[in-house]
């Protein structure tokens, strides 16, 4: 079996913590799509109900996503009121800016946590079943070693407290064949 320990490098604490942070920051619970054909709205609910996503119109022929605001947590607003150049990209601001409102954040981010943490699960996996492996070695070995000793009988059982046979009376350094 193809041990998966030395080709997966570990999920590192740091990376661990910014994902952590990234879903303790965005809206907790499962979250729920609510599409309602009559007034033509589309929503992304939690579990309370409460508003992750939506969209509205932006100027004549556009549309937004509202999102809960950056400030007022109470609020939904759209996106594009407090988008942020692209990391690095300050330079493209002019044309193109992302949002880094925790919802937008986490779920443009979902996919990768999920693939990251899935390969941290698959090696933690497989370390488990090579350790389960090798501590089953250890049990066997630990088995065969007792089984040597229980099925040598006690020295008293062929020889008395002096060290005499007590089938040929002598000495057990001089005894042989009596207990082979
Ligand atoms: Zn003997």
């Amino acid at each position: 079996m193809a041990n998966l320990t030395t080709t997966i490098t570990p999920m590192t604490e740091e990376r661990r913590a910014e994902i952590t942070a990234c879903r303790a920051a965005s809206t907790p619970g499962r979250w729920y799509w609510d599409i309602r054909p009559r007034s033509n709205s589309v929503s992304l609910l939690s579990a309370n109900h409460s508003t992750v996503l939506d969209a509205t119109r932006w100027g004549f022929g556009g549309a937004t996503i509202r999102m809960i605001d950056a400030q007022n947590h109470w609020l939904v607003s759209g996106i594009h009121e407090d988008a942020e150049p692209h990391p690095g990209r300050k330079h493209h601001a002019g044309w193109t800016l992302t949002s880094r409102r925790p919802d937008a954040v986490f779920i443009a981010n979902a996919g990768v946590f999920v693939d990251e943490l899935l390969e941290e699960v698959a090696r933690l996996q497989a370390e488990n079943n090579r350790l389960e492996n090798e501590a089953q070695q250890y049990v066997r070995g630990a088995q065969k070693l007792a089984q040597r000793f229980t099925d040598k009988p006690a020295f008293s059982e062929y020889y008395d407290a002096a060290g005499n046979c007590h089938r040929c009376g002598r000495f057990f350094t001089v005894c042989n064949g009596c207990h082979e």
